[in-house]
């Protein structure tokens, strides 16, 4: 059995079980290939990430990074719970809309935001517009002149810290797409510039050190570089900060080489180190935002898939092909990420050969897992690829005019289609005859 499997995600009969709902049921209910989250570990991961902050009796706001995977129900859930949400574009905006999820928890990010996106956010009232180039504070100011409208904003700030999974270089980030460079000058150019319009209210610097890590020095360095900076704007501006915001990126475990902290630790970490240094330089601790999206969704999300056929070739690792692939999860194709998975119908089964998982998609690079441990398996099997929730399906496409999965919400026991298979006719929808 994998590692990442409790016993309690193996039901009497020894299938999978999700959330209390048994893998195969959900795989003939609502065919393959599916995606399905377990709505009560998605719960229990912003609560934990929660606690902390609340133990402390700091303002903060967990605030879900929507782009790993953002759906209307998802949205729906995270306003259950209370969260806010970061959006980067019109359609993650407009899903949040059509979910009725509250705008001023949101905060719109993005290094080239549209007009007519940061338009429509304006006419929204969302919570917070980060801020991320002097073309866009231009922009944006031109936009609240013609509407006489207001907004809050932050400024996205690079601070000379890119987090790896285990190595930190502190100049790295300086060469970033996103955000004003601290060290030039460029961050405090950029507030006096916020500062003289009347329109914006600044409320504090965010920054984001990357992503998939497993250790808590990095947050720390960039919650101290993110209180100098917002101290030294106070010395020398008078500027008084509301928020400081750490990012996302907390690692999550995919295989057995992932080591992740728990999300408590990170808090922790962020916590002291935000209050250690604001008393250190005389300021009130500010609010801390945290923006984590894969440590949230991933680890709740399993793509079940149908075996089909099969290739030996003797000397070669078998392949053992499923009826998706990289047009639902291409991170493998994309970026070598790598998975395991477990048979549905026995994850307690003894492995007897090691096999490459094999996508139906016509790419040689289209394999979901390369080195996979499996019992004997025969076409019709279902097989679950584990922690698939992160940047899978928000990352799907229809190359192959395949259509793309459904996806349900599993909870105690009780399943839900949220967002429907697509159709052929789906596929063919936008498309215009000669
Ligand atoms: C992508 C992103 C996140 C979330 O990163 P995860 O690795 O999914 O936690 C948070 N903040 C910003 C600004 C991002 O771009």
């Amino acid at each position: 059995m994998s590692e990442q499997l409790s016993r309690e995600q193996v039901n009497q009969a020894g299938h999978l079980a999700i959330d209390g709902v048994d893998a195969l049921d959900l795989a003939k209910q609502y065919g393959t290939p599916l995606v399905a989250y377990d709505v009560t570990a998605i719960r229990d991961q912003i609560h934990r990430f929660r606690s902390v902050f609340e133990q402390n009796k700091v303002d903060y706001a967990v605030s879900y990074a929507s782009k790993a995977f953002a759906t209307i129900a998802m949205y729906q859930l995270i306003a259950q719970e209370h969260g806010h949400i970061d959006v980067v574009s019109g359609g993650e905006l407009y899903t949040a809309m059509k979910a009725n999820f509250p705008m001023q928890s949101v905060s719109f990010h993005g290094n080239n935001k549209p007009t007519a996106e940061l338009e429509m956010a304006v006419d929204q009232h969302v919570g917070v517009i980060m801020l991320d180039n002097f073309h866009e504070i231009k922009l944006l100011s031109a936009i609240l002149a013609e509407k006489s409208a207001e907004i809050n904003v932050m400024l996205r700030v690079t601070p000379g810290i890119s987090a790896h999974t285990h190595e930190y270089d502190q100049t790295g980030q300086e060469d970033s797409k996103f955000g004003f460079d601290i060290k030039s000058g460029q961050a405090q150019d950029a507030l006096k510039q916020v500062l003289a319009e009347p329109r914006m209210n600044m409320l504090g610097v965010h920054a984001h050190i990357g992503s998939q890590i497993f250790e808590v020095n990095g947050f720390v360095m960039a919650a101290n570089k993110l209180v100098d900076t917002v101290a030294d704007w106070h010395d020398e501006l008078g500027y008084e900060p509301k928020v400081i915001n750490v990012g996302g990126g907390f690692g999550i475990r995919y295989t057995e080489t992932d080591d992740p902290i728990a999300p408590e630790d990170f808090v922790d970490a962020i916590v002291k180190a935000v209050k250690v240094r604001t008393t250190e330089r005389q300021l009130a601790t500010p609010e801390i935002w945290i923006e984590p999206g894969r440590s949230i969704v991933g680890p709740a999300g399993y793509s079940l898939y149908t075996i089909g056929s099969r290739k030996d070739v003797p000397g070669i690792k078998p392949y053992v092909a499923v009826d998706g692939g990289m047009g639902d999860n291409i991170r493998p194709a994309l970026y070598q990420a790598e998975y395991e998975a477990v048979l549905a119908n026995n994850p307690l089964a003894k492995p007897v050969e090691t096999v490459r998982i094999a996508g139906k998609y016509c790419e040689s690079g289209d394999i979901l897992i390369q080195n996979q441990p499996l019992p004997e398996t025969k076409a019709g099997d279902v097989i679950a690829i584990l922690d698939t929730g992160a940047y899978g399906y928000s990352m799907a496409s229809n190359y192959n005019r395949n259509p793309r999965p459904a996806v349900v919400f599993v909870e105690k026991g009780k399943a839900k289609l949220v967002v429907e298979r697509e159709s052929f006719d789906d596929l063919v929808r936008l498309d215009k005859k000669l």
